[in-house]
């Protein structure tokens, strides 16, 4: 199994970091992920914790790098994703949790196109925790970055659907107004709490119910969108087609981005908040599973 994470150097990502800084479409907007890492960073417990927030700089800044290898790496795209639906009825926390039983079961030529994050994330845990028992920190704190990336991706709901831009329900465009232009917009009235790190016995169940429990949100996603669009032009419905993560909020129509907020900001936070307390908590599964080794002074 390839993952592009275990493929990371360090130079390769200060590379991806500096040469292409622009923002990509897909995956929630960069601000949020950055602010999930750094509300990890926060909320981990000492001694780890502190080796974390002495290099804190660097898992924030490489929060958003798994977006910009898509820009080179075709193999990267389906790692941010599963489209739930193609994996028939659920429950999906049913699925296989070992990548191979699930390519022999669904067909290997079709996970790639049906979207892998749970398997991605899962081996990116178990990779950091092999990369603490090695001692091998530089390697560790990318590892975390790039987990982080990813945990964000699987508390977004539109990550967990075939529907992943509204197109089969009347919400087109609602990908990035969701998770882009109105997390960005708004970010300022984010407050997370601080709440305990969550035990974690099994890694991959857990890992697959949380992206199982962000499907469960994607229908009041949607009806909340649903509502914001409701008394709007053929036109302006075409405005927020075409919306992406950079739109000037003046040009959407007049009322929408607060409506959304109204009915689907309280879900943004919830989501980012669990992340941020999930990534924690699988760092410091990692850590205790390489043998709480003593992180560099
Ligand atoms: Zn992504």
């Amino acid at each position: 199994m390839q993952r592009a994470g275990m493929r990371l150097t360090i130079s390769t990502v200060l590379l991806a970091v500096l040469l292409l800084p622009s923002e990509t479409a897909w995956g929630w907007g960069f601000p949020a992920h950055r602010r999930i890492n750094r509300h990890a960073v926060e909320l981990l417990p000492a001694p780890l914790g502190d080796y974390y927030r002495a290099h804190s700089s660097w898992l924030v800044a490489l929060a958003t790098d798994a977006d910009q290898r898509k820009r080179y790496s075709p193999e990267e795209a389906p790692s941010h994703y599963i489209d739930f639906e193609y994996y028939g009825d659920g429950p999906y926390a049913g699925l296989p949790h070992n990548r191979r039983a699930a390519e022999e079961r669904f067909g290997r030529e079709n996970l790639p196109k049906w979207g892998t994050l749970p398997w991605h994330a899962v081996g990116l845990t178990e990779a950091l925790r092999d990369a603490m028992a090695a001692g091998e920190w530089e390697r560790v704190l990318v590892l975390s970055a790039d987990l982080g990336h990813f945990i964000g991706d699987g508390h977004q709901p539109l990550h967990t659907t075939v529907n992943y831009d509204g197109k089969d329900s009347g919400n087109d465009g609602v990908h990035s107004l969701f998770e882009s232009v109105m997390v960005s917009h708004f970010l300022e009235r984010y407050q997370p709490d601080n709440p305990p790190l969550v035990p974690i016995d099994s890694l991959a169940p857990a890992i697959f119910g949380w992206l199982e429990e962000s499907y469960g949100h994607l229908q009041a996603l949607l009806d909340a969108d649903s509502r914001a669009r409701q008394g709007l032009t053929g036109e302006q419905r075409q405005a927020l087609t075409e919306a992406r993560f950079n739109v000037a909020v003046a040009s959407l129509p007049a009322g929408y981005l607060d409506k959304l907020y109204a009915g689907a900001g309280q879900l943004a936070w919830d989501r980012m908040e669990l992340a941020a307390v999930r990534l924690a908590s699988l760092w410091q599964w990692a850590w205790v599973q390489a043998g709480r080794p003593d992180p560099p002074g």
